[in-house]
């Protein structure tokens, strides 16, 4: 799995997650933040296969921390 860097937010340790639909993100338990790979549909488990959804979701959130937002 990628490796997800330290929430941008408080600092905590974030995990990979999947939602009912099959849909991969990325959870901080300390303060609550989420990160979704993308808006649509087509980044589910059952139509990208579940490597790529978790690479989505990991950029998504190591993106956001380099964006330091
Ligand atoms: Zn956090």
């Amino acid at each position: 799995m990628a490796k997800l860097k330290p929430c941008p937010f408080c600092g905590g340790e974030p995990y990979m997650a999947q939602n009912y639909l099959g849909q991969k993100y990325v959870n901080c338990p300390e303060c609550g933040a989420v990160v979704w790979g993308k808006d649509t549909d087509d980044w589910r488990i059952s139509t990208i296969g579940e490597k790529k959804a978790e690479k989505a979701a990991a950029d998504a959130w190591n993106r956001r921390d380099d964006n330091g937002n």
